[in-house]
């Protein structure tokens, strides 16, 4: 098991947003988190990578309450997606890629491969606020998987692509899984989830 959700509950003032939440995620599988607008899908992703806090239950990772030491092992695509506009494509992906722990010389090899993978050869050097909306999403992409992490989290990862884009994205994601990596995600899009999950969450 990588990630085992218990019980968790939140509200904010009297309202009551998740009551009594659990799932968990192994190796090599994806879990979609699926609910209608408001149904508390993002408030369940902050809690789980320790953005907010639950009003009770808890969140294991491994067989450990989790800390933030797992956070290194851990990619995190948030709904709000947040780049520093001014910088360049590489210095962003590297700067993000090691802080997550990631030595200089495996970032840059990661991201080269990442690069090339997703067709973002000759970016490197480009200014991050000049690119398109969904050019943005796909270097957002790269820097939330380049450090290799155990544990994906993703909140609504193919809003904003063309269906080409996310169709590209559901095999990135699939090969992940493949390789062994555990994921979550949140989506509104019944089509993304009954093809890739192994299992659906419905709040
Ligand atoms: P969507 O599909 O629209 O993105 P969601 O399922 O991700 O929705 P959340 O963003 O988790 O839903 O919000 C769940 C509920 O919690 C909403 O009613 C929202 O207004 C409320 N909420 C979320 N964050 C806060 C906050 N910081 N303070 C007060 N209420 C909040």
């Amino acid at each position: 098991m990588i990630l085992q959700v218990d019980n968790i509950t939140k509200s904010f003032a009297s309202h009551v947003v998740l009551n009594g939440i659990s799932l968990h995620v192994d190796a090599g599988e994806i879990v979609g988190l699926m609910g209608a607008n408001g149904a508390g899908k993002t408030t369940l992703l902050r809690i789980i990578t320790g953005l907010l806090v639950p009003d009770s239950g808890r969140i294991m990772y491994e067989d450990h309450p989790i800390a933030i030491s797992d956070f290194d092992h851990i990619g995190y695509l948030p709904e709000e997606r947040g780049l520093y506009r001014h910088m360049s494509v590489i210095e962003q992906a590297l700067y993000f890629t090691q802080l997550k722990g990631m030595p200089l010389c495996d970032a840059k090899t990661s991201l080269q491969q990442w690069f090339t993978r997703l067709g973002m050869e000759g970016w490197e050097h480009r200014q991050t606020g000049k690119l398109s909306k969904g050019m943005q999403q796909r270097l957002q992409f790269v820097i939330t998987v380049a450090h290799n992490p155990k544990l994906l989290i993703l909140d609504e990862p193919f809003s904003g692509f063309d269906a080409n884009n996310a169709s590209h994205f559901k095999d990135e994601i699939a090969r992940l899984r493949d390789n062994g990596t555990a994921i979550l995600f949140s989506t509104h899009n019944q089509q993304a989830a009954s093809e890739l999950c192994n299992r659906i969450v419905n709040l």
